[in-house]
């Protein structure tokens, strides 16, 4: 097992909980709204800007307490591919999730058409997640594509 060395950490170690390490600097507060971690009650650190070798700059998540689902990890590849996520027993990474983006995704998005159905009336969105530069999105209702850089949360 690997162990997590202060150093390389600006931010504390956890004892127990899940890492997202090696965020692109402009997905972490998407990516933080997209997991609900605004809402949620477990203890979250995060840092911003942070110093990486791969990468330049980075961004990183701490969930004290939480163990994200493989569900919610491949939404954080929809804005962030580079994404390394690892699960903490015990000061230790006991698992490393792989990211993987999602073949569909639901409810999270807007669609970019304003006459979509989904802008107009109470119905949920849908979109299959198709490849290209950076992920795009295509509605399954009205089929328009939405870019990967027009994504918009909901
Ligand atoms: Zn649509």
């Amino acid at each position: 097992m690997e162990k997590i060395k202060g150093t390389n950490f600006e931010v504390k170690a956890i004892e127990n909980g899940t890492v997202i390490d090696h965020i692109s600097p402009d997905a972490l507060f998407k990516i933080i709204k997209i997991l609900g971690l605004e809402r949620d009650s477990h203890r979250l650190t995060f840092g911003q800007n942070l110093e990486s070798r791969r990468m330049g700059k980075k961004a990183i998540i701490k969930i004290n307490d939480r163990y994200c689902e493989q569900e919610e990890i491949n939404k954080i590849a929809l804005f962030s591919p580079s994404a390394v996520v690892n699960i903490i027993r015990d000061f230790k990474v006991a698992e490393k999730l792989p990211v993987a983006p999602p073949e569909s995704i639901e409810g999270f998005v807007r669609c970019i058409n304003p006459t979509c159905i989904t802008n107009n009336q109470p119905v949920r969105t849908r979109f299959d997640v198709i490849g290209g530069d950076g992920l795009s999105l295509r509605c399954k209702y009205c089929e328009k594509i939405t870019l990967h850089q027009q994504i918009e949360l909901l």
